[in-house]
């Protein structure tokens, strides 16, 4: 197990917290903490910044040598750069996220793309959603008509689906989870090619997981999420991912007088019928308040068999990860590029985003084009080397960057990621838990705990939230520290209105 608060301290820790040094344990002592967090992700982190923020001592465990789970980045040992695991999208209804990246001083290092809302790779001519001056959700609409192989009969069937979308509530998830996205859609109407061009790429890119296999619930939340607001666009980090918040997160534990631990995988909880602590895999075991900020792919190794005929523990073998391969290329020299395009579907295809980082990074301006993509749920790519997977990847650049094919590659990285999200197939939305576990003592944080929002940074930051308030609350120190989505604007909030759907900040039960 590595501390990592010294490391921090030597860099800009203020003076106050200089003097923190935990004592060395012997195996097996049982010591005491406020909450102890499992996982240094990003929602452990955001539990443990809100509770310092409220002057609790909380200790993060992480099992990994670093921290930002699957939002982590690291130097590439070639280049000298740093890489993310892969390339992730910010948006600008993240409220949860920005308000972390803001109390860490960090929010200003998004590169915000606030015309162009995405360009399309499409044939024969691309298309680029852009926002016109309309209210949501009828603003992309003029950019997406003239789409390529779509006929104004195909768009206009959309029209009973995009009532949905505007109406949608929370309280339409139970039903809608159990039809798969694929029949949702259908029976709404929406065209075959409607369906072949726009929703399998939209499905793949936002709920990462085929159409056939993607719960409607979980595909209209997003459809809904991303079209009713006006103006909404998209950033990327202009510095790695994890420099954003790792280390600023450390400082504000350890200033109040917590820790940070990576190599420091937990084992098991202390407690029976109720948790009253963790147990570290060195043997170590030390009592606190627990919160799990833990994937359920990695709390199902930890539960004891006791829980296992409990909800949510018993549904924890049924997320299943939606896994990436992220390749990252380095070429030679500079040539035209759009900074974040996409391919549209196709069975055989391996890579859909791709970002230009020399247009991305700050301060990478005047330096020779690095370009990285996501191959997301990539069973497919799994049974190929690297270098087929570099090789198949440059040629999907060249179908979106022509210019690319007289440029030489200089140096490439291959990153295997387990999981990005768990998949959001039928079912998935009603299996979510909410923060509070049946077990007193432990509570729950993490992008799949049930926050209504996709699995993203912004679930995860939420999610922190919300287990920090259930920790205050606890010790009678109640607090607001997760932000609701805002109410929908412009023509949608008119038709919500008139439909006689619920207003109000979130999007939860009608009730
Ligand atoms: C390639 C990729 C692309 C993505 N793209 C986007 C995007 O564009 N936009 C977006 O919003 N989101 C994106 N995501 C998803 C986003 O990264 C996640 O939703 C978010 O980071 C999840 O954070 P978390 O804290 O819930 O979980 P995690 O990041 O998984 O954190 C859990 C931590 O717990 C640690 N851990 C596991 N077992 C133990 C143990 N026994 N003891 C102690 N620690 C343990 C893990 O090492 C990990 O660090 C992407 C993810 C990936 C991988």
């Amino acid at each position: 197990m590595r501390d990592i608060g010294a490391c921090v301290r030597r860099r800009t820790l203020p003076a106050a917290a200089v003097a923190y040094h935990r004592p060395v344990r012997k195996t097996g002592e049982l010591v005491a903490e406020d909450v102890l967090i499992i996982g240094g992700g990003l929602a452990g982190l955001a539990c443990g910044v809100a509770l310092a923020d409220r002057g609790l001592r909380c200790r993060v465990f992480e099992a990994g040598e670093r921290l930002g789970g699957r939002a982590a980045s690291w130097r590439d040992e070639v280049t000298g750069d740093t890489v993310d695991i892969g390339p992730h999208i910010f948006h600008s209804e993240y409220h949860n996220m920005l308000a972390f990246l803001r109390r860490l001083g960090t929010a200003q290092l998004i590169t915000w793309q606030p015309r162009k809302v995405l360009a399309l790779a499409s044939k024969p001519r691309p298309v680029h959603l852009r926002h016109a001056p309309l209210p949501p959700p009828l603003s992309l609409v003029p950019s997406a008509l003239p789409a390529p192989g779509l006929t104004m009969l195909d768009n206009l069937s959309m029209a009973r689906l995009a009532w949905s979308g505007i109406t949608f509530h929370e309280a339409d998830v139970a039903r809608l989870d159990g039809i798969s996205a694929e029949q949702f859609l259908r029976d709404k109407g929406v065209s075959e090619r409607m369906i072949d061009w726009w929703w399998r790429f939209a499905a793949m890119v936002v709920t990462n997981l085929p159409l056939e296999r993607c719960s409607a619930a979980s595909l209209l939340r997003i459809h809904a999420l991303l079209s009713n607001y006006r103006g909404l666009h998209f950033g990327f980090g202009a510095v790695g991912l994890a420099e954003l918040y790792a280390t600023q997160a450390t400082q504000a534990i350890v200033a109040a007088g917590g820790a940070v631990s990576v190599d420091a995988p937990v084992a098991g909880f202390v407690g029976g019928e109720r948790v009253e602590g963790i147990v570290l895999a060195d043997g170590t075991r030390i009592a606190g308040d627990v919160v799990s900020a833990l994937p359920p792919t990695a709390l199902k190794t930890i539960v004891p068999p006791a829980w296992r005929a409990m909800a949510p523990f018993r549904q924890l073998d049924a997320f299943e990860p939606s896994p990436y391969v992220c390749v990252y290329l380095w070429f030679d020299r500079q040539f035209r590029v759009e900074r974040f395009w996409s391919h549209l579907y196709s069975a055989g295809r391996l890579n859909y985003d791709f970002y230009d980082l020399r247009q991305i990074r700050a301060g990478w301006q005047g330096r020779a084009t690095v370009v990285c993509s996501n191959i997301i749920y990539s069973h497919r790519a799994h049974r190929l080397s690297d270098d087929d997977i570099v090789q198949a990847t440059l040629r999907e650049l060249v179908e979106g960057a022509p210019e690319a094919a007289h440029a030489r590659l200089v140096h490439a990285r291959v990153h295997r990621v387990p999981m990005a999200i768990p998949c959001p197939v039928t079912g998935f939305e009603t299996a979510r838990p909410a923060p509070e576990s049946p077990v007193p003592g432990l509570v729950l944080a993490g992008d799949w705990v049930q926050t209504h929002l996709p699995c993203t940074m912004e679930s995860a930051v939420k999610s922190g939230f919300m287990a920090a308030e259930r920790v205050l609350a606890r010790r009678g120190m109640a607090a607001q520290l997760a932000i609701a989505s805002r109410p929908f604007d412009g023509l949608t909030w008119l038709v919500r209105k008139l439909a006689g759907v619920p207003a109000g900040p979130e999007l939860t039960a009608r009730s």
